[in-house]
């Protein structure tokens, strides 16, 4: 069994993490307190081929495999976790689900423009009543002449505000829950979207979130995704693919919170020694090494799964409920490796701890990761 990366994906990792590091840093803990939206890097991201990763050169993408994409969405949450989650949006929720069930005539319009960077994407599921049972949704969609005609509210949409395509779930009809629901590529640009202020988020406050109200938005007879009714297996397959880039996100920032600790640890001095020549912090280092090592593998596992044919569902809700509880716990060490100051603005383990908390929710909260590996567990064993 062979773990190394091949040249294309590490010349892709050294790459991304040259760019996040010369073009993403300075900024980053100044955007954490202003909120700023990055566009300017977000264009030079799409410039470099980060906004469309898997996307085929055909459609003007980069035409990269899972593993390479996973790598860049570490590398950027290494250095500014809201700069990648606005990325992995974009590839993962967007592009993805158009690619992998669009038409012909809806990858050409829709995909050139994200890949290149010029729009932003992204997916509307969540609504204020449908969490994690996203098959109770609400929104409605019907048809009138030429077009689909949508109304409800969307909650929780990354990347609203920004973003001009989202692939946005509706129902014709409450009852039939998931039967009920179709996909639809929406345009953002139209007075039926209204996008409320953004959230005020605990982390990833450059990155944008806001509830989204539909009211009479308005989507072509050719903007639907995939057959009607097959909405919800969209959204599920979608998840099955997103959830690789938040586990690959955890890592990121947990990767970031190891090398500052370790800094940290054998800079600062107590009882006449480096913190890390106390045993209990070295100790305690090792264990963060291992277990964000642990992750990596089972992400890279996943990765492998999702370039094979089928589904790869309990691949990814394992390997992002593993990375996504295993940040939260390195986080927390390292700011108890920096004592007071893991306390203060000042230094980045306070970001980090911020940032790694939503890894957890989002894309699926770690009970749904459980439901998705138990169900597997539940038809598997005889
Ligand atoms: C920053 C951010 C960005 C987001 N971006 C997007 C986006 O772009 N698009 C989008 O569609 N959504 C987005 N979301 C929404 C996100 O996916 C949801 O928050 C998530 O799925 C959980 O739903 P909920 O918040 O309604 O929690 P709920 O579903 O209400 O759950 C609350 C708690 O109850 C638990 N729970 C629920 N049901 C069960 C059960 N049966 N058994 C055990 N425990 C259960 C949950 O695990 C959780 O701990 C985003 C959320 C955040 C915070």
């Amino acid at each position: 069994m062979d773990f190394s990366l091949n040249e294309h994906q590490e010349m892709v990792r050294d790459m991304v993490r040259s760019f996040a590091e010369d073009r993403i840093r300075p900024g980053a803990g100044e955007r954490d307190v202003s909120g700023e939206f990055p566009f300017d890097i977000i264009r030079e991201m799409g410039e470099l081929g980060l906004l469309g990763m898997m996307v085929p050169e055909a459609y003007g993408g980069a035409d990269m495999d899972v593993l390479s994409y996973l790598l860049a969405v570490e590398e950027l949450a290494r250095v500014d976790a809201s700069v990648a989650v606005t990325m992995s949006v974009t590839n993962s929720v967007c592009c993805w689900p158009i690619l992998t069930f669009g038409t012909e005539k809806q990858k050409e319009r829709y995909l050139r423009p994200l890949a290149s960077g010029e729009v932003i994407g992204g997916f509307m599921l969540t609504e204020p009543s449908a969490g994690s049972d996203a098959a109770s949704l609400t929104t409605r969609f019907r048809q009138e002449d030429d077009r689909y005609v949508l109304n409800g509210s969307k909650a929780w949409i990354t990347n609203a505000g920004v973003g001009r395509y989202f692939v946005c779930l509706a129902t014709e009809d409450p009852s039939k829950r998931a039967h009920g629901i179709s996909a639809f590529i929406l345009d953002a640009e139209q007075p039926g979207v209204i996008v409320s202020r953004p959230e005020e988020k605990m982390g990833l406050r450059s990155s944008k979130t806001s509830m989204v109200t539909l009211e009479g938005a308005e989507v072509p007879l050719d903007a639907m995704l995939g057959e009607r009714g097959q909405g919800f297996k969209i959204a599920l397959a979608t998840l099955d693919h997103s959830r690789l880039g938040i586990a690959a996100q955890a890592i990121g920032i947990a990767q970031a919170a190891l090398e500052e600790s370790v800094r940290y640890a054998r800079d600062r001095r107590q009882f006449g020694r480096p913190l890390i020549e106390h045993q209990a912090i070295a100790f305690r280092l090792a264990e963060m090494d291992t277990e964000l090592t642990a992750a990596r593998q089972l992400l890279h596992h996943a990765a492998w799964a999702a370039g094979r044919p089928g589904r790869h569902s309990r691949e990814s809700a394992r390997a992002k409920l593993y990375a996504s509880e295993m940040v939260n716990r390195l986080v927390a060490w390292a700011v108890q490796i920096h004592g007071g100051y893991g306390f203060s603005r000042e230094y980045t383990v306070e970001r980090l701890y911020r940032e790694a908390r939503v890894t957890t929710i989002y894309e699926g909260t770690s009970e749904v990761q459980k439901m998705v590996i138990a169900r597997a567990l539940t038809t598997e064993v005889t």
